[in-house]
């Protein structure tokens, strides 16, 4: 198995960091010919959205890869990952991949609250540490979409089908869970 992480901008390094501790080979995918070697599964990191929106635009990446996961790729998307996926973006008119049936809002918690740790329960796993740097939260998720967990009553993880997202970051803690399960999609995907 091999994950391609997206590594135009933000935390790509962490991601690979934690497949490589799991045993997990990574590839990385800079440029539209990158899309051409086999990978299993897609990551899209946190970072700026709006910087990842406009890169992969211009490098011809989105197509392609918008094409791939409405194809049934599994792929995770972590914060500016999670609004990349959103089909809706409640406080801003750029979209990104747009596959996911969830409303997204960006830098939801304001500037006082802009990065933060907590603790959240994590449907099929449990507790987990989740950190939030100034993180979007899930408003809505419609057709089959499935909230996975909540902080402070708002969404802050969700799955559909081959599509995972998180508006917090696990790569940033040494907690392996949450890519052992995307780990999990990509096997029974594959
Ligand atoms: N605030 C960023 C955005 O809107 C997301 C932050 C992150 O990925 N840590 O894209």
């Amino acid at each position: 198995m091999v994950i391609g992480v997206l590594c135009l901008q933000g935390a790509f390094y962490e991601h690979r960091k934690m497949f490589n501790s799991l045993g997990i080979s990574t590839v990385e995918l800079r440029k539209a010919s990158d899309l051409d070697k086999p990978f299993d599964g897609l990551v899209i990191p946190g970072g700026e959205s709006t910087v990842m929106g406009k890169l992969l635009n211009e490098l011809g990446m989105a197509e392609r890869l918008k094409g791939m996961i409405q194809g049934g790729l599994p792929v995770y998307g972590t914060c500016a990952g999670l609004i990349l996926l959103a089909k809706k973006i409640t406080n801003d008119s750029r979209k990104g991949l747009a596959t996911m049936d969830i409303s997204a809002e960006r830098n939801a918690y304001g500037r006082q609250l802009g990065s933060f740790a907590t603790d959240t329960r994590f449907k099929g796993i449990g507790t987990i540490p989740a950190v939030f740097i100034r993180a979007p939260y899930i408003t809505e998720v419609w057709g089959d979409t499935e909230v996975l967990a909540e902080a402070d009553g708002k969404i802050v993880a969700a799955r559909e089908n081959n599509q995972l997202v998180t508006a917090f970051h696990p790569e940033l803690t040494d907690d392996l869970r949450i890519h052992e399960y995307f780990i999990n999609m990509v096997k029974h995907h594959t």
